[in-house]
């Protein structure tokens, strides 16, 4: 089944302890189509600038993600993110953010998307989010991204558009921010309260953790020793989840927790190199391979 995602298109600057990469291909939309392609059919929505780097609309199409919505804004800029990483590799400080032609970011979904049954709202604007859900007919499962900007600028738009989606992936801090509630089994519950019938939260190099009616459960990270860096790890989740479900079509809980293992697989492979360096040498065999060990070790 192909699945649609909207999201930010970026060009990134990383600094890690040891290195620095200026002006490389990232954004949520983007780690999120690439993990899923090893899954299904993508179809990417998002903005760029007149800026942007043709050979990337390249690589996306060489992996069959198809760029039909992704809007050039003739004169515009990318929107450009700078973020550094604490040595511990885990914990990031936005060092600057520039949204350019992601400011006025009007979605217009092409006819083609608005019909998919599977939808994905990675990182953006809660209005944007709202705006692209008003264009897509009846899909079968919506699933949300959302992060601590649109949690302090826009919980109006943040509460309705809970009411509207079935799942929602957000990081640790975020929940507790959202609910005022330290205790993530706590805070997960509640948020699933507010709307959505199941949430996951990301807890980077711990994992993440899964919230239904019925079901509590975590599942670890994968511990890869290479961690080069984790930018788009959280896309990268997501991206395997949502395409391992439209793959399978299917979204019960036995398919949502396979799902959420080959999420984590992704993208422990993310994190091994900058932007999608280290995706662009595997294949689904890859992933397959580190699932085997990954029930391996969860197996007692
Ligand atoms: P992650 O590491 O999974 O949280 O995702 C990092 C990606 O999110 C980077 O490639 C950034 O370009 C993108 N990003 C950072 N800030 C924002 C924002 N405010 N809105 C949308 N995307 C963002």
């Amino acid at each position: 089944m192909p699945l649609v995602v909207v999201g930010s298109v970026a060009l990134d600057s990383v600094v890690t302890p040891t290195q620095t990469r200026d002006n490389v291909l990232g954004g949520s939309a983007i780690y999120f189509s690439y993990a899923a392609s090893y899954f299904t059919s993508v179809r990417l929505a998002g903005v760029v600038g007149e800026d942007w780097p043709g050979e990337h609309t390249a690589l996306l199409k060489a992996q069959g993600i198809d760029t039909a919505g992704l809007q050039i804004v003739r004169g515009g800029k990318t929107f450009r993110w700078r973020g550094k990483y604490l040595p511990n590799m885990n914990d990031r400080e936005t060092l600057d953010i520039q949204l350019n032609v992601m400011d006025q970011f009007d979605p217009v979904l092409p006819e083609t998307y608005r019909r998919c049954k599977f939808l994905f709202l990675a990182n953006g604007s809660t209005k944007l989010q709202l705006k692209v859900l008003d264009q897509c007919q009846g899909p079968s499962l919506v699933v949300a991204d959302t992060m601590d900007l649109w949690i302090r600028t826009e919980p109006n738009e943040l509460r309705e558009l809970f009411k509207r989606i079935d799942g929602l992936v957000l990081n640790d801090s975020e929940a507790k921010l959202l609910t005022g509630i330290d205790n993530l089994v706590q805070a997960g519950h509640i948020v699933r309260e507010m709307g959505p019938r199941f949430v996951v939260i990301k807890k980077g190099e711990h994992g993440a953790m899964f919230f239904s009616q019925h079901e509590t459960y975590v599942l670890p990270a994968y511990p890869t020793p290479d961690v080069v860096d984790p930018t788009g790890a959280g896309d990268s989740f997501a991206g395997g989840m949502m395409g391992y479900l439209a793959e399978r079509d299917n979204f019960d809980p036995k398919t949502l927790k396979e799902a959420m293992a080959y999420g984590i697989l992704v993208a422990s492979f993310t994190v091994e190199d900058f932007s999608l360096d280290r995706l662009k040498t595997i294949t689904r065999e890859d992933l397959d391979k580190r699932m085997t060990d990954y029930k391996r070790m969860l197996s007692f």
